[in-house]
């Protein structure tokens, strides 16, 4: 544990926002009594993790890499973590992250930008690029994302790690600052399929707390190992016939596809929706549920409170002057979306645009049984590129953001050179996202 801290203090990729060290020394000591006692200790007991900046734990800063939450300890612990706390295992930091899960990129922080732990000139990706590369460069064993539309899958693939978005609801929300709440998802990053279905077991379960939780099987090995149940294999043709495509990441996905036909399993080119559509249909209901999400971060409550005149120009000064661009940007999106005269034609069009989704996959996992597409359109950009154009950051989510629409369990796989593979099964069914990425090996 000491030489993670060590290493996490040390790293120049920032992906520290706090250490948790004197926690994570206290609760070491106590699982080295119990080795020392010859007690028998759990799989996850002594295992360091890092958690998202976005998740309570009680006592320590939860500053969502925010200027408005810099000052912000936690009155209470995340479900999710508290299972991991449970399970014994430690957490030793809270990760850098976009700005309340607002960017593709982590640059949307505080904290300076998370570097990527391949090339440090290149984003680490976004929104969990903290815990991307601190599970990359080894800092950490795993770590906990939150995934609203492919926060955990993209730096993931730009890392070149494994990264889970569980089927919506699987894994308590309570706790996690909220984003987008229809899409948010709590998910592990890690660099083995094991550990990944670890991770998951220990997190997942109906809570009272959430009322959006479900309850759900564990997966257990023999699940993950088992070659019978899976036979047919899609894909979205729209996502891999466009300009937007990467050269090198197109080949790579060709060449998966290649490589499972000869594994004898059968693969189907499906039908889908345009995916500049899934990137708007996203972008509209994300941006006015956070809108409605942030509203409560006026001061008053929590956050850095500029005083001003009065009540309302305070609000206003403390809102201005701490949220980012790219949040606010957001705020403002949402509302409009939201507002008289703009919701029916563009708000409620989303909502039924996202049914629609939903239906076509429905549809489609009657032809198949999981679905393959490549993680992002694009490699990851140099530090400040996103930054200069957010439309073109937005267009890079295409990939990720529908299978958040439709709330199914999506994991990100190493594939090749390029930024990731990703396993996509119907509502649920999270069990065959592991096995078939198994099967893959
Ligand atoms: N990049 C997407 C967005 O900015 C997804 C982020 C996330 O999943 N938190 O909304």
């Amino acid at each position: 544990i000491q030489k993670k801290l060590n290493l996490l203090k040390n790293n120049t990729h920032n992906t520290a926002n706090s250490l948790l060290e004197s926690l994570a020394l206290e609760l070491a000591a106590k699982v080295d009594t119990k080795i020392a006692n010859g007690e028998t200790i759990g799989l996850l007991e002594g295992i360091p993790f890092g958690i998202k900046d976005v998740y309570m734990l009680q006592g320590t800063y939860t500053t969502a890499s925010s200027n408005l939450l810099k000052h912000y300890k936690s009155a209470y612990t995340a479900t999710a973590i508290q299972k991991l706390l449970d399970a014994g295992a430690i957490p030793i930091v809270k990760e850098n992250c976009d700005s309340f899960g607002h960017g593709s990129s982590s640059e949307n922080t505080i904290f300076g930008a998370v570097k990527n732990a391949i090339n440090p000139e290149l984003v680490g990706g976004g929104s969990s690029g903290g815990s991307a590369v601190n599970v990359a460069k080894d800092y950490t064993i795993f770590s906990i994302g939150g995934d609203t539309g492919g926060s955990i899958r993209q730096p993931a693939g730009y890392n070149k790690i494994y990264g889970l978005k569980p089927t919506y609801g699987r894994v308590s929300r309570y706790g996690l600052m909220a984003y987008a709440s229809s899409t948010d998802c709590v998910g592990p990053l890690a660099k083995s399929i094991e550990d990944i279905r670890i991770v998951l077991n220990v997190m997942s379960g109906k809570d009272p707390k959430d009322q959006t939780s479900i309850e759900s099987e564990i997966i257990s090995e023999n699940t993950i190992a088992d070659k019978g149940s899976i036979k047919t294999v899609g894909y979205f043709k729209n996502f891999i016939e466009n300009d937007a495509i990467d050269t090198q990441i197109k080949n790579d996905f060709l060449a998966s596809i290649e490589k499972i036909k000869a594994k004898g399993f059968t693969v189907k080119a499906l039908d889908f929706f345009k995916s500049d559509i899934l990137v708007s249909t996203y972008y509209t209901l994300a941006m006015a549920e956070t809108a409605s999400n942030l509203s409560r971060l006026d001061g008053t409550n929590y956050g850095n409170r500029i005083e001003a005149e009065n009540l309302k120009e305070s609000y206003a000064v403390t809102r201005s002057e701490n949220f980012s661009e790219e949040t606010k940007r957001r705020i403002v999106g949402g509302n409009q979306v939201l507002s008289q005269g703009f919701s029916d034609e563009i708000y409620l069009k989303g909502l039924a645009l996202r049914d629609q989704i939903s239906e076509n996959f429905n549809n489609d996992f009657e032809e198949v049984d999981v679905i393959i597409s490549p993680v992002t359109p694009n490699t990851p950009p140099k530090i400040g590129d996103s930054l200069k154009d957010p439309l073109a950051m937005y267009l890079s989510d295409a990939y990720t953001v529908g299978f958040s629409l439709g709330q199914l369990p999506t994991l990100t796989i190493p594939q090749g050179t390029s930024t990731g593979l990703q396993i996509t099964a119907a509502k649920n069914n999270d069990a065959y996202v592991l096995q078939f990425a198994n099967l893959l090996k």
